[in-house]
């Protein structure tokens, strides 16, 4: 039985779950790490390359079951954990690839989880609902704003609903994030909780939010709505703000 809660659609076509793994160039010697397996459709594909490690990670039980069934290789580890929020230094790796038919209802927590742990994760290739993928590229919040400060996100293929079981309503995207080598920003929680503060209240003007002199030294518009920044605006905004608590 698939579970809605889980989010659980299958990928069954064949040459999709190729392509996917094509696209995430494996390389021997690669830690892999497959974000919920479920019965083991993208892994079968993922252990025809010459990784070194796959750990799995699957919320569901009955989907474990099913695993330890399908799935008899060496390389393999079984792990029972919920991906948004797995601690993934406690595999004792120092780079791990990432790879996932991703559950959509906590998709976006799971990508954020990923850059809380970007020290150890120079690439992921997700899929995700197209929808999702768009708005993190094209659109400003502060879960874009939040990964694309530490990864490149490229957009690799859409899939349709018929490549899955039971074919979801929507279309599904596959993206890759590639880290950035950008170090300035360390404490991810405060930079997280900066840009939520930031973004809350959208049409509110800046001046209302944050001391209208600091704007005007970064030389940023204090009637300007969150909306309107651009990248660089961000940074320097966290990097004032992070200066003036400190003193
Ligand atoms: N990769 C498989 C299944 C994708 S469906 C395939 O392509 O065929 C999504 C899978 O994620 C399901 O197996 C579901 O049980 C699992 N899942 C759901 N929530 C999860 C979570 N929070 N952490 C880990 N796995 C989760």
């Amino acid at each position: 039985m698939l579970k809605k809660k889980f989010g659980q659609h299958l990928l069954i076509a064949s040459g999709i779950l190729q392509k996917l793994v094509e696209f995430s160039e494996i390389k021997s010697e690669e830690t892999v790490v497959e974000i919920g397996p479920g019965t083991g459709n993208l892994t079968k594909e993922l252990l025809k390359t010459p990784l070194k490690n796959l750990y799995l990670i699957e919320i569901d039980q009955e989907m474990i079951e099913k695993l330890k069934k399908n799935i008899k290789d060496e390389r393999v580890t079984i792990i029972q954990a919920d991906a948004t929020k797995f601690d993934f230094s406690s595999l004792k790796e120092k780079e791990l690839k990432l790879i996932g038919n991703l559950p959509y209802n906590v998709a976006s927590l799971i990508i954020e989880n990923t850059v809380m742990y970007k020290e150890y994760i120079p690439q992921a290739f997700y899929m995700v609902q197209k929808e999702v993928a768009e708005r993190l590229i094209k659109e400003k919040s502060w879960l874009s704003i939040f990964v694309k400060t530490f990864y490149e996100i490229n957009y690799l293929m859409s899939i349709p609903a018929r490549f899955f079981v039971p074919p979801p309503k929507v279309v599904s995207a596959y993206i890759k994030l590639t880290r950035k080598d950008f170090k300035e920003i360390s404490d991810l929680k405060n930079y997280k909780k900066f840009l939520i503060r930031l973004f809350s209240q959208k049409r509110k003007m800046l001046k209302h939010k944050i001391d209208e002199k600091l704007l005007l030294n970064l030389e940023i518009s204090p009637n300007k709505r969150v909306e309107e920044l651009n990248f660089k605006n961000f940074l320097s905004l966290y990097s004032e703000i992070e200066k003036v608590k400190k003193i």
